[in-house]
């Protein structure tokens, strides 16, 4: 699914001279490189603020710590999608309220926002799936409507696009994630936040460091949600290539599309005015335990994002949750793949990937290497 060892042939030079310029420099705790990283991605990314913290997840803790939001509070989230989103909502307290997905995105479905809505919804947390945009057309009028405030869970879509507006430039406030996996992976745990609210933003800062307005002066609680120097010098070194990585992702799923037509699996839909970043590259399957065991006897992995839909963890269970609840989340939860889509990836390794589906459905690949396909923006 990933092959961090070879990507190190690419930037493991420039990694490792910033690891020990770091070490060199005795700081290892604030200083240029945390700036710098900071600045780099608000500018990419087009928000006027951006905080390196702990991990994703802490970015999510952060970002409702900062609007205010505790007990008592509702927030809208999606039922399909990592725990992370609904674990930081309940984790300051308040009670995420669980949506349905629209079925061919996979993305938190708008109608359902609005059926959810009640006078103690703070917020709507949406979380951009697999690297593709929510429906955030209909999302922030809807969100903007109610008074309340939309955060980004951009952990997969650092990059993606929708109608010229970019993923965690749209919302109140935004959330990344560093993890080694995602798409801007770190090495080892990282997050981000991201706002251009100028004074959420002091805010976010302050509840960074224990809620310290002044030195010493706590006026309220924050935590310790730092991100270490060494991490955000190491991400500074990854950032040149992230580019031509997000590139490579797309020329594979633009490949997989086109070879995968009349297999046994359901692509993902393009969408005009839709840049999607394939964190995950996700078909349907109604065999899909099947195939994924097929495909790793010929050597392919994949992996199911996500087994269970959240309203039916049991951590959720005094929610009341329940099976039928969310009907489009548990079909998903039961038909997902991702296959193999990263950046190391070249053309044959897709096709073979390809040739695998079709051999396990007993089809034939219809067409050839679709060289337009694969090279035009979508
Ligand atoms: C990875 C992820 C997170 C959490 O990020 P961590 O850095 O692992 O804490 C949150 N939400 C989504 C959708 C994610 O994929």
């Amino acid at each position: 699914m990933l092959d961090l060892k070879a990507e190190m042939g690419l930037y493991g030079d420039a990694v490792r001279r910033a690891a020990l310029d770091t070490l060199d420099s005795g700081q290892f705790i604030g200083g240029p490189a945390v700036g710098e990283l900071e600045a780099a991605l608000a500018a990419r990314l087009g928000t006027r603020h951006a905080l390196a913290v702990s991990n994703g997840t802490d970015a999510l803790v952060v970002a409702l710590m900062g609007l205010g939001i505790g007990y008592g509070d509702e927030v809208i989230v999606p039922a399909f999608t990592f725990m992370a989103t609904a674990g930081a909502v309940a984790r300051v307290g308040a009670r995420p309220v669980f949506c349905d997905i629209d079925p061919s995105t996979f993305n938190i479905d708008p109608a359902d926002i609005r059926r959810r809505m009640t006078p103690r919804t703070r917020a709507v947390m949406v979380v951009h799936l697999y690297g593709r945009c929510a429906a955030m057309d209909d999302i922030l009028p809807l969100a903007a409507a109610a008074g309340i405030p939309v955060i980004e869970d951009a952990a997969q879509a650092v990059g993606a696009k929708l109608n010229g507006r970019t993923a965690c430039a749209m919302g109140t406030v935004a959330c990344l994630s560093f993890y080694p996996t995602k798409n801007l992976g770190g090495l080892g745990e990282g997050g981000m936040v991201l706002t251009s609210d100028e004074s959420l933003a002091t805010r976010l800062r302050q509840i960074r460091n224990h809620g310290e307005t002044q030195r010493y002066h706590h006026e309220f609680l924050g935590g310790n949600f730092r991100l270490d120097t060494m991490k955000c010098a190491m991400l500074l070194a990854k950032l040149p290539h992230l580019a031509a990585f997000t590139e490579r992702r797309r020329r594979s799923a633009a490949l997989y599309d086109s070879l995968l037509a009349g297999s046994v699996v359901t692509t993902p839909p393009v969408m005009s005015g839709a840049l999607h970043v394939y964190h995950q590259y996700t078909v349907r399957c109604d065999r899909r335990d099947e195939l994924k065991e097929f495909l790793a006897g010929r050597g392919v992995g994949s992996m199911v994002y996500y087994p269970i839909p959240l309203h039916l963890q049991r951590c959720f269970a005094s929610l009341g949750g329940k099976p039928g609840d969310h009907p489009a989340s548990e079909a998903a939860a039961g038909q997902v793949l991702s296959l193999p889509c990263h950046p190391m990836m070249n053309d044959e390794d897709v096709e073979y990937v390809a040739r695998q589906v079709h051999a396990f459905g007993g089809t034939q690949p219809s067409g050839h290497r679709n060289e337009a396909a694969a090279t035009a923006l979508r």
